[in-house]
C-alpha cells in the first residue's frame, strides 16, 4: 500500500506511519510545522520514520497546488488539523478554519476533480463534535452540538467528507476519536501536563472539579481504528472511536499516583468550551470495522508515564 499520511509529523499522524512503515507499505507524510507546540517535538517525530519508504512533503494544505501529493496513492489518512479546544476561541479561530475546514475541503476537492483513484479517505474526526451530549454512551446517530470552535470545524470537516462521497463517489470515513493518549501525546494535552508535573515535583492545575469524565483512547488503538478503517466502512460512514476506558479526571489522577506518587493538584475553574462527559458508543465500530480496542487506562497510562520518564531524562519535553 501507499498512503498518504496528513498532519504526519503531529502525535497521532507519526504514531500511524510508523504502523504503516513496520508493515511494509510506502507512506508519503505532510506536514506545515504550526507552532501550536514546538517543533523539536515533531521533528523528533519525524526522526522515527525514516526509512527509504518514508518521504516527506512540508506544505500547508490549505495552500498551493496539492495533486503531487497524491501521486500512486491507494489510501489517503488525513489527520492534519489545528487541535486543543481552549484556544480556538478568540483570534486564533481563523487557523482552525483553515487547517481544519478548508484545508480538508481542498484535498477532497483535488481528488473529485482530478478523479484521484483513492480506496479510502480516513478522516480524523472527534469526540468534540458532540458537546455535551445527550444520551452516554453517545452513538453516532445522536444529535451532534459542539460546544468550542474547534467542534465546530471537526464536524464541519465531517459533513464535507459525507458530503464529497455521496455527490461524487469519494470513499470517505470519519473517525469520531475520543481523547487519545499515550507515548508521543500532544504536550498541551492533560495527561501530558499532570504527568511531567508529577515527574518533576511541580504543582499541576486541573480545571473543574476533576469529576469530568472521558472515554480515554490508547494511541495505538487509534491506530488500528484507522487501519481497519482503511479496509472496511462503507463510503461516506461515520463511526466512534473509544477506548471503553470511561473513567473521571480524578480517577485517573489516582492511577497516576500509583505510578508517580502523590500529586499536587491545585484546582482552577473549568475551561470555556471542555464538555462534561464523553462516552463512546463503539458499536458501529465493532460490528462493521471489527475494531475493539485492546488497552485498558492503567495500562495505557503506565506506558506513558514511563515514556515521559524516558524524554525526560533526554531533555525532549514541552512545558506548555
Ligand atoms: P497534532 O497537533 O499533534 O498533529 C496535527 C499535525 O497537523 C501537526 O503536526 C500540524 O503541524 C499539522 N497540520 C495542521 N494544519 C495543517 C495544515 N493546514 N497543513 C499541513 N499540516 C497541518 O494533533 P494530534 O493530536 O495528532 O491530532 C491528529 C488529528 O486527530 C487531528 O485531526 C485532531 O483534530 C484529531 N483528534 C485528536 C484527538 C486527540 O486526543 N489527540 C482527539 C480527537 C480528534
Amino acid at each position: 500500500m501507499r498512503a498518504l499520511v496528513t498532519g504526519v509529523a503531529g502525535f497521532v499522524g507519526s504514531a500511524l506511519a510508523r504502523r504503516l512503515l513496520a508493515s511494509g507499505s510506502e507512506v508519503v507524510g505532510v506536514d506545515c510545522f504550526l507552532d501550536y507546540y514546538p517543533r523539536a517535538l515533531k521533528n523528533q517525530n519525524l526522526e522515527t520514520l525514516k526509512s527509504d519508504r518514508f518521504s516527506f512533503v512540508e506544505q500547508n494544505l490549505a495552500h498551493g497546488d496539492l495533486s503531487q501529493l497524491f501521486n500512486g496513492v491507494d489510501v489517503v489518512f488525513h489527520q492534519a488539523a489545528q487541535a486543543g479546544v481552549r484556544k480556538s476561541w478568540g483570534e486564533y479561530f481563523s487557523t482552525y478554519v483553515e487547517s481544519n475546514v478548508l484545508a480538508t475541503q481542498r484535498m477532497l476537492e483535488t481528488i473529485r476533480v482530478k478523479k484521484i483513484p483513492i480506496k479510502k479517505f480516513v478522516y480524523a474526526s472527534s469526540s468534540s463534535v458532540y458537546g455535551n451530549a445527550e444520551k452516554l454512551p453517545t452513538s453516532e446517530l445522536d444529535r451532534p452540538q459542539p460546544v468550542s470552535p474547534y467542534g465546530v470545524t471537526k464536524l464541519a470537516a465531517e459533513h464535507l467528507c459525507v458530503l464529497y462521497a455521496k455527490e461524487y463517489g469519494v470513499p470517505t470515513t470519519s473517525l469520531r476519536y475520543f481523547t487519545v493518549y499515550g507515548p508521543g501525546q500532544r504536550p498541551d494535552m492533560a495527561f501530558y501536563k499532570f504527568i511531567l508535573a508529577g515527574l518533576e515535583g511541580r504543582e499541576l492545575s486541573l480545571y473543574g472539579t476533576g469529576e469530568q469524565s472521558r472515554d480515554f483512547t490508547f494511541i495505538d488503538d487509534i491506530v488500528d481504528a484507522n487501519l481497519a478503517a482503511s479496509e472496511k466502512g462503507a463510503a461516506g460512514s461515520v463511526f466512534n472511536i473509544g477506548g471503553g476506558s470511561h473513567v473521571t479526571v480524578n480517577q485517573a489522577l489516582t492511577i497516576l499516583e500509583r505510578n508517580l506518587g502523590p500529586l499536587k493538584v491545585v484546582r482552577s475553574e473549568r475551561a470555556a468550551g471542555d464538555a462534561a462527559h464523553t462516552g463512546a458508543d463503539a458499536t458501529n465500530a465493532k460490528k462493521e470495522l471489527n475494531f475493539a480496542p485492546k488497552i485498558d487506562i492503567e495500562e495505557g497510562l503506565r506506558r506513558e508515564c514511563e515514556w515521559l520518564r524516558a524524554q525526560l531524562k533526554i531533555g525532549a519535553v514541552a512545558r506548555l
